[in-house]
């Protein structure tokens, strides 16, 4: 599968919300999370982990009633993440990821609906970004790409164009780390 890559919109791009940045590679923009934090004020990116040469999210999880660590690729749209532990599944039914701040153990799960057609989750992690205004949500149903951002000073439509953004599969993982070789 072929990297499926989306324009950001000029005005977006323009005025690129704290905590996000924006990172060229050839005639392609990318958009990477740069600093998000929990409820207590708790930067979750760390520098021990790396997605693409950039540094990772770092959370704590439950799955299952078993606990670890989740590390999620910074880059928007990519969802390409590593656990600290293997999580037990069950087979024919939906997982869905407790999520807390490692370093204050607050619940970073809120009740808002999954932004995907067809997902039926209502549970989401929410980060949020500097001045805590903003915010990132993801789909807390394990192997949902729902995601969504909530930027107060964008128009809702150039929001929701660069929430769609999102890299499928393997392959796209592949030609992702290509492009950032
Ligand atoms: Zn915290
Ligand atoms: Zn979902």
């Amino acid at each position: 599968m072929k990297l499926r890559i989306r324009n950001i919109p000029a005005e977006f791009s323009k005025a690129i919300p704290k905590g996000l940045r924006l990172i060229k590679k050839g005639k392609d923009d990318f958009l990477l999370v740069e600093s998000v934090f929990c409820p207590n004020g708790h930067n979750l990116i760390v520098d021990s982990v790396r997605f693409h040469g950039e540094f990772a999210i770092k959370l704590k999880v439950r799955i299952n009633n078993e606990e670890g660590l989740l590390f999620i690729d910074p880059f928007w749209g990519s969802h390409a993440k590593l656990f600290s532990f293997i999580p037990r599944l069950e087979e024919n039914k939906s997982t869905y990821v407790e999520a807390f701040c490692p370093y204050c153990d607050v619940s970073i799960i809120k009740h808002f609906a999954c932004p995907n057609s067809g997902c039926d989750s209502h549970s989401s992690i929410v980060m949020l970004l500097p001045e805590s205004k903003n915010q990132i949500r993801v789909c807390a149903k394990l192997g949902c790409p729902g995601h969504k951002l909530k930027i107060k000073d964008l128009p809702p439509a150039v929001v929701n164009t660069v929430s769609n953004i999102n890299f499928f599969g393997v392959g796209a993982y592949d030609d992702f780390e290509d492009l950032f070789r």
